[in-house]
C-alpha cells in the first residue's frame, strides 16, 4: 500500500516475496523513517488461524507514524491487510504446536527526499515468515546481561515507538553480548543508570514474594503488547502487578525475572550479569509465576482455554 503526505492509503495488493525498488534517497535509507511492527498466528487444533490482539499494533504503528513524522494505515486497513496476508500464506502457519507464522508489517518513507525533511511518499507493506523459538534456548532460562555505557534509548528519543533506528542502536551490545555467550542485552536508564529498563526485544519483569513488578512505560521503553497482557493476566490470576521504577539492585533480591513479547512469549531469565557480578534465578526451568503466567497466556493464543478477554480474531 502507498501514500502520499496527504495520509490516504490506496488499497494494497498481494505479491510474491521478493526485493523491491528504492530511490537511493528514499526517506527510510537516508534519515531513517521507518517502523515496523510484530504479530503472530497460531494454528488451532482444529484447522483455523488464531491472530493475537492485531489491533494493538495498528494503534502501536500509528503513535510510532505521529512521532516519526509519517502517515500510517488506519486500523482497520491496518488489521485487513494483516488478515489477508495471512490467508494467503494459511500453508504456511505450522501445525499446533510447532511454532507459528511471524508476521512483519513495515512502514516506511520509500518517496525520495535529498534535505532533512519528512519523505514526500510511504509504503506500508507485511511479510510473513514460520517461526519456532527465539532464543536458541527455548523456553529454557536466558542469560542476560546489563549494558553500563551504550544504551538503546534517551529521554525525549524515540524509545517508545517501534522505529527501526532503535534496533540499530542495540546491535553493537547485542553483538558483543552474544559472542560472550549471553542471549542478550538489558539496559538501564541513561539518566541515573541505576533502573531497569528492557531488553533489546522484550520487556522486563520481577517478582518479589508474588507480587509482580516491571518497568513504568515513560517514552524510553516500548510498550509491549506482551507485557500489557501479562500484566492483564497476571491480575485476573489474582496477582498484584506495580508498573513503577525498578532499581537495578532489586534483581539481587527477586525470586523470579521473566522476559515478554511476541517473539519471545514469556521467557525466564536463568541469570542476570552485572558489572561481572552474576545473580541466578531458576535452574534449569520456569519460576512459579512466569510458568502459571506463560501456560496462561499461551492457550489463549493458541485457542485451548475461553477467550474471556476477547483479544485473538479467528480466521479460516
Ligand atoms: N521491547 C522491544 C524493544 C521490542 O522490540 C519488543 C518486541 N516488539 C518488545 C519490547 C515487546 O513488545 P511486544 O510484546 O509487543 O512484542
Amino acid at each position: 500500500m502507498k501514500c502520499t503526505r496527504d495520509g490516504n492509503f490506496s488499497t494494497g495488493e498481494l505479491q510474491r516475496f521478493g526485493n523491491i525498488e528504492l530511490s537511493p534517497s528514499a526517506g527510510v535509507l537516508n534519515y531513517g523513517q521507518g517502523l515496523f511492527e510484530g504479530l503472530k498466528a497460531y494454528r488451532k487444533g482444529d484447522g483455523n488461524i488464531l491472530l493475537f490482539r492485531p489491533e494493538e499494533n495498528a494503534l502501536r504503528m500509528k503513535v510510532g507514524a505521529e512521532r516519526m513524522c509519517m502517515p500510517s494505515p488506519t486500523v482497520e486497513q491496518f488489521v485487513d491487510a494483516v488478515k489477508a496476508t495471512v490467508l494467503a500464506n494459511k500453508r504456511w502457519v505450522p501445525p499446533p504446536g510447532k511454532g507459528s507464522l511471524y508476521i512483519r508489517p513495515l512502514l516506511m518513507g520509500s518517496g525520495a527526499v535529498l534535505g532533512l525533511a519528512p519523505a514526500p511518499e510511504y509504503t506500508f507493506l507485511i511479510y510473513v515468515s514460520p517461526v519456532g523459538n527465539y532464543f536458541r534456548e527455548g523456553v529454557a532460562p536466558i542469560n542476560l546481561v546489563i549494558e553500563h555505557e551504550l544504551h538503546r534509548a534517551s529521554p525525549g528519543g524515540t524509545g517508545g515507538v517501534k522505529t527501526i533506528g532503535n534496533y540499530a542502536a542495540v546491535l553493537k551490545a547485542q553483538s558483543a553480548a552474544k559472542a560472550k555467550g549471553y542471549s542478550d542485552v538489558l539496559y538501564l536508564d541513561c539518566v541515573h543508570k541505576k533502573y531497569l529498563e528492557e531488553v533489546s526485544s522484550c520487556n522486563i519483569f520481577i517478582v518479589k514474594d508474588n507480587v509482580i513488578s516491571t518497568p513504568a512505560i515513560k517514552g524510553t521503553i516500548l510498550p509491549g503488547i506482551t507485557r500489557k497482557s501479562i500484566i492483564d493476566v497476571a491480575r485476573s490470576e489474582g496477582f498484584q502487578v506495580e508498573e513503577r521504577l525498578v532499581a537495578v539492585d532489586e534483581l539481587l533480591e527477586a525470586d523470579e525475572v521473566f522476559c515478554t513479547g511476541t517473539a519471545v512469549v514469556v521467557s525466564p531469565v536463568g541469570s542476570i550479569t552485572y558489572k561481572g557480578r552474576r545473580v541466578s534465578y531458576v535452574e534449569g526451568g520456569f519460576g512459579a509465576v512466569s510458568q502459571q503466567l506463560y501456560t496462561v497466556l499461551t492457550r489463549l493464543q493458541m485457542g485451548l482455554i475461553e477467550d474471556k478477554m476477547d483479544w485473538t480474531v479467528e480466521l479460516n
